[in-house]
């Protein structure tokens, strides 16, 4: 897959966001609703205003951020167009179904006069056979991968804005919430803890 921030297709879309049915915006995403062919009533796409080719290049902070949007513009879907029902999509990489080369998270309303209604986003992979060995194994490989995304410094794409300021020597950086990854883990805890806390939720 070629990585041209400068070609890509959300990148462009992006430089005139007045343009795009946008949604929802914080500082580091946009969310719009998905044209010229949505697959439902108000399909909405997450997308990194940077150009990140893969969820996994997103920081703790922006991973957080993202999760947020999911579940604000879930609120939107249910409050707003009364979607009876949510499905949301995260596709990693072109195997797992990305179809551009600038990570992205689908949200998709759902309805019971749906063609497809209640049908599990899973129905697309069918069973595999596999025994109760060969998923014990799988299992135990999987669970001996040491993950740690908390305390990882993810680095920008080299295609994003803030991977030339940073490289550059631009006067003008861009603080966003994943710079604080270089001052330390504790600071960052304490940070995403308030962003959490200073936004009011009705879970009822
Ligand atoms: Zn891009």
């Amino acid at each position: 897959m070629p990585a041209q921030g400068d070609q890509c297709i959300f990148c462009q879309l992006m430089e005139q966001p007045e343009q795009l049915n946008i949604i929802a915006e914080t500082d580091n995403f946009y969310v719009w609703h998905e044209y010229p062919e949505p697959r439902a009533r108000g399909q909405a796409n997450v997308v990194p205003k940077e150009h990140k080719e893969s969820i996994m290049e997103l920081s703790p902070a922006e991973y957080s951020e993202a999760m947020t949007l999911v579940r604000e513009v879930m609120e939107k879907a249910k409050d707003g167009i009364d979607a009876e029902g949510l499905t949301v999509v995260i596709p990693e990489g072109q195997m797992g179904g990305q179809m551009l080369d600038h990570m992205y998270i689908q949200i998709f309303p759902r309805f019971e006069d749906d063609e497809n209604a209640g049908t599990p986003a899973s129905a697309v992979f069918p069973q595999k056979e596999m025994s109760e060995q060969e998923i014990k194994d799988t299992a135990d490989t999987m669970a001996s991968i040491d993950a740690n995304f908390q305390t990882e410094t993810i680095e920008p794409h080299p295609d994003s804005q803030k991977f030339k300021e940073n490289s550059g020597n631009s006067a003008s950086i861009n603080t966003g919430p994943e710079e604080e990854t270089e001052n330390g883990d504790q600071e960052q805890e304490t940070e995403e803890a308030s962003d959490f806390e200073g936004k009011s939720y009705s879970w009822e």
